[in-house]
């Protein structure tokens, strides 16, 4: 009688709760059991959005984690809507249908709960979209430089997709850092930008390929040193002329400013304008 009635009181609960959820999930592209392309349509639209920014997504802890997950580093509480920051991969002009890439951590309370979904069920995804990872931040013509390993693509595909057309007079060029060719993701898309777009260049490069890549087999600190850029692209590292963005893991990030700061690039932040543009996750 006493579990019925607590049964009971936890239905309710979780009823109420999830009335927050506002928008449902329309899309799920399991790239490998870690890494996914995950696609909601929310209830309300969403305001425009700069290319690059990220909003929250939520789940509450009474949500079933995936079956290849850990146990939690942080037990997450029931009761308590879990939120994090995730960058929008989409076009700024898709502010209903929004598009992520989102890695699994296998220990961690959210990622692990976002890859238990499937389509058509709800989830909630906040209102306010910030940060300044921007590319309408950079002086039209500038070349761009953007430098990316794991989900660190995804703000890449929000610029492509919403400026690519509107700067044909800027060189631009995409570094994707992997393991495995198979942690590539977007490659495809990238692929047909670079024979679609005369400005364009992709770069892929793999620390632990396959006999079948017949790509670059460098970290990319290792490949920006050898002075690929200036001698394929002819794409100085001069902040006059060249913007940087760097987005995945901390190390390589710090990496690549170290590189970059003795070429005289300093961090961008909106009171203090630089050439060099930061998203550590
Ligand atoms: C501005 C911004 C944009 C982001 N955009 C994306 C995105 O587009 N795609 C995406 O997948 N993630 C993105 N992140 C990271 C995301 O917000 C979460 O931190 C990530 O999904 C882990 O959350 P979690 O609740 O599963 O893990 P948590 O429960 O928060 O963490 C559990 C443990 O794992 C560690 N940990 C956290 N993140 C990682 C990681 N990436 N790798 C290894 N260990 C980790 C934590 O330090 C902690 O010890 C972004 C973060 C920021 C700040």
């Amino acid at each position: 009688m006493c579990v019925e009635r607590w049964q009971k009181n936890k239905e309710v609960l979780e009823s109420m709760a999830t009335k927050l959820y506002n928008a449902t999930v329309v899309g799920k592209i399991t790239i490998t059991p870690d890494l996914m392309i995950f696609r909601v349509d929310t209830d309300e639209a969403r305001e425009e959005f700069e290319a690059g920014q990220n909003l929250l997504i939520g789940l509450y802890g009474f949500e079933k984690r995936s079956s290849n997950s850990e146990p939690e580093l942080v037990p997450a509480e029931g009761d308590k809507l879990i939120q994090r920051p995730y960058s929008i991969a989409s076009a700024k002009t898709e502010t209903r249908q929004l598009e992520f890439y989102i890695s699994q951590v296998k220990s961690g309370q959210l990622s692990s709960r976002l890859f238990n979904l499937d389509i058509g069920d709800r989830v909630y995804v906040g209102t306010k979209i910030s940060g300044i990872f921007r590319l309408d931040e950079t002086p039209d013509g500038s070349d761009i430089v953007m430098v990316a390993t794991g989900t660190g693509i995804a703000p890449y595909i929000s610029f492509l997709r919403s400026h690519i057309v509107e700067r044909p007079e800027s060189k631009m060029v995409v570094i994707q850092g992997a393991a495995h060719r198979w942690d590539l993701g977007y490659s495809s898309e990238l692929t047909f930008l670079e024979k679609s777009f005369p400005n364009f260049f992709y770069l892929p490069t793999l620390t632990d390929a396959d006999d079948r890549w017949d790509g670059y087999r460098l970290c990319i600190e290792d490949l920006l040193r050898k002075d690929i850029l200036q001698n394929e692209f002819n794409i100085t590292p001069d902040p006059e002329r060249t913007h940087f963005f760097v987005s995945g893991q901390p190390e390589m990030v710090g990496r690549v400013s170290e590189w970059l700061h003795d070429f005289g690039y300093t961090r961008h932040h909106p009171d203090e304008p630089g050439e060099l543009y930061i998203e550590e996750f």
